[in-house]
């Protein structure tokens, strides 16, 4: 219970929620993100730390309420020095005359004066002393965080999850000393094993997860007698013939559905490499098998553009469309528990708790690194055991694929579409600007629309939305007088997105401007060219997602990286149009590459470990966590972990 920490108040456990902590068990895991050195300067107006003693006693003065100034005199590097504390009077009784503290501030040469930010009691530490920074909130300090998680500490109940023969075998330290040693490292070298030991800790867990799913996954599933030849007269009637890819991943899907044993499948392909086709047969298959299917899709966008596409190419079912500006949704989830739905498609509406399906027998999540385990267990448990498509436009290498997506069959769309256009890429630095416009008018003048991409800012989504408004200007100023320009942002509500997005489709806005809200899945064709402002702080796989939303046409496309420089990342993009070369490249020279940040923002959450960097140990924890499951799983580490797994299994 975090209200067993002293100093721990209401007030300061929703300051923790904003960091999803809600346990003392996840404040002792929020780890530093990085660690500041004390060591010794001389006074300078950037940042000293220096010691001092002081000479003077402390005099306090307010200015109004809680604004207050304590100034004393202290011999620093032997001269005399004004200090000034704001805001912390509380300190007057302990800062007495021939005190010795270490002072962290901004030194003023003219007033003589240093005005600190920190005071710590004493002089520095001989030893490196490494004081852990934490990601915060405006309401929390990293201060109080340090008090917080020491307080924390001393009362954890450590419990190991590497069995003791693992941490003795590669002779790592043990898990209490390594969470001390992660928040309030002692020595570098001390930290470096911390951080060892809790990775291989943090993969064991992981790989036992993933091996525990893969032997346990061939669960009877349903079973469907749907003919072939059903399936291949449907095919017949679409307005094109499916790629080599297309046809060998339906028919592997079709295995899956038609036999006892459940799918659990991820789809592969980059994006516009027409994997909405695959699971828009294996609804067919589905509802010829008798059952219903949902789509989950991340985006009510995206969720738009599916319902219109399995409208048209599945006519003669009953298709409905449930996200949370719905209008209709009590009527439609009453259709959907009266099984009058042939296949829903929604957003994150769809897990809701008050959505019943009738005889649901198919799971289709689309992006699917962007929805956490339980999520998709919840829509899952919705069905008695529905088979399982997740398709993700994130190709990784299969290697990798194989270790982290153990538990899951893989399928890999490679082939594109026959009239799929290579979309030629432009590095060009903000110099260039000129140029790009001019690339710019040259497409509109040909009647063809474009996507301007905004930068991603990190900081806060307000400067980013500033950021989109701003460059929405500039293109205003530039050709609003011959074209509309229109404009697409996170803080639109859904409706006013979806209307937009709508009136791009209908070529009534020839320059949409937008924040990544619109990174997965829009399909205009016409529309031929993309700019993305700020390119460098996008992943490649990112960068080459967006880059699929042009090339959907015959027309030529082209794609141009705006850039603080033409590095040697973003010029993989000019070179390979292949999310799996791109992928495969980015690992090579980035490490996790983009990989990891889409991990993140799914089940795969790795606090300390990094995929690339860390898999040699990754593969290691395979092999030995795969021992501990047959031979060692009656231990109480492994019964816990299982326990755990269980759940989502
Ligand atoms: P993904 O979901 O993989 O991003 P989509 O399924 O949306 O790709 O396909 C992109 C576009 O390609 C769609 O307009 C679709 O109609 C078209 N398409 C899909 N498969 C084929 C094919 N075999 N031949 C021609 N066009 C195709
Ligand atoms: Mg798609």
């Amino acid at each position: 219970m975090l209200t067993n920490i002293s100093g721990i108040g209401p007030k300061t456990i929703k300051n923790l929620q904003k960091l999803a902590i809600n346990n003392i068990d996840e404040l002792v895991n929020h780890f530093p993100f990085r660690y500041e050195v004390l060591q010794k300067t001389n006074l300078n107006e950037e940042k000293s730390i220096v010691e001092g003693e002081i000479i003077t006693s402390p005099t306090v003065y307010y200015f109004s309420y809680q604004k207050n100034i304590l100034k004393f005199q202290a011999i620093i590097d032997g001269k005399k020095i004004n200090v000034d504390i704001y805001n912390r009077a509380f300190l007057k009784m302990r800062l007495k005359k021939g005190v010795v503290i270490t002072i962290i501030g901004k030194y003023n040469r003219y007033k003589n004066t240093l005005v600190a930010s920190e005071i710590i009691f004493g002089r520095i530490p001989e030893k490196n002393n490494i004081t852990p920074i934490y990601h915060q909130t405006a309401q929390l300090s990293n201060k109080k965080l340090v008090k917080l998680i020491k307080e924390a500490l001393l009362q954890y109940d450590f419990f190991s999850y590497l069995p003791e023969d693992v941490e003795k075998e590669f002779n790592l330290i043990d898990k209490k000393t390594a969470l001390w040693e992660i928040h309030f490292p002692s020595n570098e070298e001390n930290l470096e094993k911390a951080r060892l030991r809790l990775k291989y800790e943090e993969l064991f867990v992981f790989m036992l997860k993933i091996n525990y799913l893969r032997e346990n996954k061939t669960k009877q599933g349903l079973e469907r007698e749907v003919a072939k030849k059903q399936v291949l007269d449907y095919i017949k009637t679409l307005p094109f013939s499916l790629t080599e890819d297309q046809e060998k991943v339906w028919q592997e899907v079709y295995q899956d559905l038609v036999s006892k044993q459940r799918m659990n499948r991820l789809l592969q392909g980059d994006v516009g490499s027409g994997k909405t086709l695959v699971a828009i047969i294996a609804a067919y298959i589905n509802y010829l098998g008798g059952y219903k299917s949902a789509v989950m899709v991340p985006t009510e966008v995206l969720a738009n553009q599916h319902y219109q596409t399995f409208l048209e190419y599945l006519p003669n079912l009953k298709i409905a469309l449930l996200t949370s500006s719905t209008k209709n949704k009590e009527k439609i989830k009453e259709k959907i528990a009266a099984g009058e739905v042939d296949v829903i498609i929604g957003t994150h509406a769809l897990i809701t708790t008050d959505v019943n399906f009738n005889n649901l027998g198919l799971v289709v999540t689309d992006e699917q690194h962007r929805f956490g385990v339980n999520q998709r267990k919840n829509l899952i448990n919705k069905g008695t055991l529905p088979d399982v498509l997740y398709m993700s436009a994130t190709p990784i290498p299969r290697t990798y694929a194989l270790t982290i997506y153990g538990d899951m069959d893989i399928s890999s769309i490679k082939t594109m579409p026959a009239n799929r256009q290579k979309v030629a890429t432009y590095v060009k630095t903000m110099k260039e600007l000129k140029t790009v416009l001019s690339m710019m008018y040259q497409e509109l003048l040909a009647n063809h629309q474009i996507y301007v991409i905004a930068p991603l800012i990190e900081e806060s989504d307000k400067s980013e939305l500033e950021s989109a408004q701003e460059i929405y200007d500039n293109m205003q100023k530039a050709f609003g007088v011959k074209y509309k320009i229109g404009l697409l942002h996170g803080r639109l509500k859904s409706i006013e997105k979806v209307n937009i997005m709508q009136q791009f489709q209908a070529n009534k806005i020839q320059i949409l401007v937008s924040t990544t809200v619109v990174e997965v899945g829009v399909d205009v064709a016409n529309a031929t060219m993309m700019v993305v402002y700020n390119s460098q702080m996008f992943g490649l796989a990112t960068l080459h997602q967006l880059r699929g939303r042009v090339g959907r046409s015959e027309y030529p496309s082209k794609c141009v990286l705006l850039a603080n420089e033409k590095t040697a990342r973003l010029q993989i993009l000019e070179k390979s149009n292949d999310g799996f070369v791109i992928s495969e490249e980015d690992f090579k020279l980035r490490g996790g590459g983009d990989l990891f940040g889409h991990l993140q923002s799914g089940d795969m959450k790795f606090k300390i470990a990094d995929i690339k960097e860390d898999y040699k140990l990754l593969v290691k924890m395979k092999e030995i966590s795969a021992e501990y499951l047959h031979k060692k799983n009656q231990e109480p580490i492994i019964k816990k972990i299982l326990s755990e797994v269980k759940k989502l299994a």
